[in-house]
């Protein structure tokens, strides 16, 4: 751990503040191994200080006219825009993912704070008149309290934007636990967040690990908890969260299957099918990692591996194809379980481990990889490998593909590749994941729509962004009234008011 680096600080009632606590973690930059900062596990006091702040501050922010919340969010989508080259080489340093993807993942994350100034026709109620004689009922949504999120190291920018913009636009206030491996350009976005009018406590971040997440979990001043991660840790924070009486949502891993048909647009497929599993370097929830070729997609396999020997590897900083994985922790993991797949059984189509890249050689690099015949019991079948390894699996039919693909116990996201309407018709008819692609490799729904998953990659019933989470970051409240119409205020009699 290096003293000599900058610290990342937490944000508590709108200040930036040095955390007190003895332990702390390096960010180390994934394509060189420089530590770039140090980064705080906070301590309980901490967190419960930021939870006290946001609590103070919903007294004043929960009133706050509706089109005012909404004009803090059209300033912060104009300033994301204007600084977005900046947070872009904050993310691709700490991050690892070339500065394209990195753009991206901040744009996918503007689009929710330019759906959140939009919030005066989202938090709407309803009116019914006469429900009985004289008689009507109406419904508000009102805000909840103080929201926490928790966030994963995948997309630093466009995540913590899936939450605390729709939660604070709804009139919310927010503790926000961002992935303690690549802090810093979600600090740069809570800064312009301050620079764009959230005032002091609305958004607070702490920082830290297991200890931090189940203090949240637990605090009673928390309302809800919206977390983004693995299963095993979601499912945890699901359990933990609504235990103590919270709402949860958990947006959970993924095993993305496409099945690639044999009258698919031949090009188009492969070249999406090689994007979606080696882009980011595999540390997508929305890869493609598993393609099921049907019948005669099976002979693609050479061409498939010729696109994938054909992607650039390098630092992110360079804008090739394909950056560092996270960790060293990361690229062992990933390696092991390549390993794990020759010895299971699996061809190795394409190997990229060892991979090396001049002027980054100790970089956590690994090339795309592809193995075909692979299996369930298989560990490169079994487990999230997140890392550029695509796994070829054969079937005879579409039916047989939809049941593999149901058999497994994750739903995130899937896509079909063909050129017939019935097959895609079926397929979206029968398949049981939550985003699902027609010729549409990656099928991340827009904030008109909301995040979603199925099975193992989803816990609570709604999801991020969009209609389904101002549901969730607000609490239905149901008004029945009655207004006698005596006659004294019918204007009838006479009254000492005269107008
Ligand atoms: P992770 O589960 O390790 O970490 C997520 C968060 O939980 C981090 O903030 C981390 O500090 C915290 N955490 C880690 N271990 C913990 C523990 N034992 N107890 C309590 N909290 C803990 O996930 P990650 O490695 O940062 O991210 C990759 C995972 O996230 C993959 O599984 C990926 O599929 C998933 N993901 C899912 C989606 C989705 O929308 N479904 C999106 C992005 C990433």
């Amino acid at each position: 751990m290096s003293q000599s680096v900058p610290s990342v600080k937490l944000l508590i009632g709108g200040e930036f503040v040095e955390s007190r606590t003895t332990e702390w973690r390096d960010i180390v930059n994934p394509a060189t191994q420089e530590v770039l900062a140090r980064v705080p596990l906070a301590t309980a006091d901490e967190v419960n200080a930021a939870v006290a702040a946001a609590k103070e501050a919903f007294k004043t922010w929960k009133k706050t006219p509706i089109g005012a919340r909404a004009r803090v969010f059209l300033k912060y989508q104009q300033l994301i825009r204007e600084h977005m080259k900046e947070l872009a080489a904050i993310l691709t340093a700490e991050q690892g993912k070339t500065l394209a993807d990195a753009e991206g993942d901040i744009f996918r994350g503007l689009e929710v704070v330019e759906h959140a100034a939009n919030i005066g026709t989202l938090q709407m109620g309803e009116y019914a008149e006469n429900v009985a004689g004289g008689v009507d009922t109406y419904s508000v949504l009102q805000p909840l309290g103080v929201c926490a999120g928790i966030t994963p190291f995948n997309f630093p920018a466009m995540i913590p934007l899936w939450m605390f913009p729709m939660a604070i636009a709804t009139g919310n206030t927010f503790v926000l636990k961002p992935s303690e491996q690549d802090p810093m350009v979600t600090m740069r976005l809570a800064e312009l967040a301050l620079e764009a009018g959230i005032p002091k406590g609305v958004l607070n971040v702490v920082h830290g690990a297991a200890s931090v997440v189940d203090a949240i979990c637990d605090h009673p001043d928390i309302k809800a908890v919206s977390f983004v991660g693995s299963t095993k840790v979601g499912t945890h924070v699901y359990q933990r969260a609504t235990l103590s009486g919270k709402r949860a949502q958990c947006m959970m891993g993924a095993k993305n299957h496409a099945i690639v048909l044999p009258d698919a647009n031949k090009e188009q497929a492969l070249n999406q099918l090689v994007g979606a599993a080696f882009g980011a370097a595999g540390q997508r929830c929305m890869a493609l990692t598993v393609a099921v070729l049907v019948g005669e997609a099976q002979s693609w396999i050479p061409e498939l591996a010729a696109k994938a020997r054909g992607l650039k590897v390098g630092a992110g900083k360079d804008n090739l194809d394909l950056g560092p994985l996270i960790s060293r922790a990361a690229r062992d993991r990933v390696e092991g379980l390549i390993a794990k797949g020759v010895e299971q059984g699996a061809k190795l189509e394409l190997d990229g481990r060892g991979v090396q890249v001049a002027g980054f050689e100790r970089g956590n690099f690994v090339g795309p990889t592809i193995f075909s015949g692979v299996k369930p019991g298989m560990a490169i079948y079994d487990q999230e490998v997140f890392g550029p390894v695509l796994c070829l699996a054969a079937a005879d039919t579409l039916d047989e593909a939809i049941a593999i693909i149901n058999a497994n116990p994750n739903g995130n996201g899937t896509a079909i590749f063909t050129q017939s309407g019935a097959a895609a018709r079926k397929f979206q008819e029968d398949i049981d994941v939550g985003q699902v692609g027609i010729n549409v490799p990656i099928p991340v729904p827009v904030p008109l729509f909301s995040f979603t998953g199925s099975r193992a990659s989803k816990l609570g019933d709604l999801g991020p962004y969009g209609k389904q989470v101002v549901a969730f970051y607000t609490q239905t409240k149901t008004v029945t009234s009655r207004w006698f119409d005596d006659e004294a205020s019918m204007g009838k009699v006479h009254t000492t008011i005269s107008l």
